[in-house]
């Protein structure tokens, strides 16, 4: 069987990163969300007092902050473990302050350079399922299979509020859309690897498909792909 590497893309709660995630585990792939490397970066900035808008000196960070993504060390619903500078970040990149701030850090060109490198040193040997804005479209383009996940702004803000309740987080339905919306936005807009679906990947809208349907299409392509067809 070929091992393959699957490039999965979408705006934020669209619901890509549980189908990577369940795609991964159920075909023992390795799996990484690319977003808790931005968020790592943007908390080890927000954690040593650097400007968010000093674009050099968190640029400089990306390139040199000992980030870790490693298997889950806690069962708590974690799918990773996150580390940085010896401590345990992975709940700490899911803040608002990250969340606002993620965006901005996200932007800059070499941020994205330095993230990029980590990502395709990480895929070098296939077998990885890699989930993020711009897998598909720059950071693997040659992936063996693109999915791009979409959804309604409701439906994305529905579940990422119910997710941060589920984990005490005082935020509102209205709080967690305007984010949601404000970091689309500039998502969509920078002009460095900008979120939008690669001109091959497969487009999966999660308002109108079970988690289930997603999941079952998604293993048939990779069953089909692996066996060369
Ligand atoms: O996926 P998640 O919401 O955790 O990503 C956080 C932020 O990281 C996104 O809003 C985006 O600004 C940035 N990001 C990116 N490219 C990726 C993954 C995430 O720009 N491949």
């Amino acid at each position: 069987m070929k091992p393959l590497t699957i490039a999965i893309d979408g705006p934020a709660a669209s619901g890509k990163s549980t189908l990577g995630y369940h795609l991964a585990q159920h075909l023992d792939y390795l799996y990484l969300d690319t977003g808790v490397l931005y968020r790592a970066v943007t908390w080890a900035a927000l954690h040593q007092a650097i400007p968010i808008d000093d674009e050099a000196a968190v640029t400089r960070l990306a390139e040199t902050a000992p980030i870790a993504v490693l298997p889950p060390t806690v069962a708590d619903g974690r799918q990773a473990t996150i580390r940085c500078e010896d401590a345990d970040i992975t709940w700490d990149i899911r803040s608002p302050e990250v969340n606002a701030a993620v965006s901005p850090v996200s932007a800059y060109p070499g941020v994205r350079a330095a993230l990029t490198q980590r990502m395709r040193a990480m895929a070098a040997q296939g077998r990885i399922v890699m989930v993020g804005r711009d897998i598909g479209t720059v950071v693997l383009p040659d992936a063996d299979l693109k999915f791009y996940v979409v959804a309604s702004d409701e439906a994305r803000a529905q579940r990422r509020h119910a997710e941060m309740q589920a984990q005490g987080k005082a935020v509102t339905y209205e709080e967690v859309l305007a984010n949601l919306r404000l970091r689309d936005a500039i998502d969509s807009s920078r002009a460095a690897a900008p979120l939008k679906a690669a001109d091959d990947a497969v487009i999966f809208d999660t308002t109108r498909f079970t988690i289930e349907e997603m999941f079952g299409e998604a293993e048939r392509l990779v069953r089909s792909r692996e066996n060369g067809r």
